[in-house]
């Protein structure tokens, strides 16, 4: 779990080129207190928010993307790269962000990125422990902000 004391720390975990396009969800109350990670759909639909805290780090990391292949309409079956949870193609498929000016990454995953959700629901139904399951998404979305955009995550505060 980890706590975000200010709406200007919330917007600082982005990086200035998302920042930008960031709206907090509706409601949004300050300390606000984060379990695993949140997630959310700007009211078009069209843009995921992602805020999380790398494994070692203390500092939470935001991460805004796009959804880039509405009008999708074949529904193939697909794999969420984070949460292997399977889903047609209006439930997992392609989100995109921006590397750098020039190019953007795309990696397929939940569209809602209620990972933790699924995961839960997943282990409810076998009695284990989501815990570890959490754990490891939480890491590969590390993975995936240090690999693919080049994010830094500081111990410090
Ligand atoms: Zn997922």
């Amino acid at each position: 779990m980890f706590r975000i004391e200010t709406e200007k720390e919330f917007l600082s975990a982005f990086r200035s080129r998302d920042r930008k396009h960031v709206e907090l969800p509706k409601g949004t109350c300050f300390p606000l207190f984060v379990r695993d990670y949140l997630s959310w759909v700007d009211p078009y639909g069209v843009r995921v928010f992602l805020v999380f805290t790398a494994p070692g780090s203390k500092r939470p990391t935001g991460i805004a993307f796009r959804r880039d292949q509405q009008g999708d309409k074949i529904l193939t079956p697909r794999v969420c790269d984070w949460c292997r949870s399977p889903g047609t193609s209006d439930q997992v498929g392609l989100l995109t962000t921006d590397v750098d000016s020039k190019r953007r990454v795309g990696v397929n995953l939940c569209l809602d990125l209620r990972c933790n959700e699924k995961l839960e629901a997943a282990a409810n139904m076998t009695g284990r422990s989501v815990l570890d399951d959490t754990q490891r998404l939480i890491e590969r979305m590390a993975r995936f902000a240090n690999e693919a955009l080049g994010i830094e995550f500081s111990p410090e505060t």
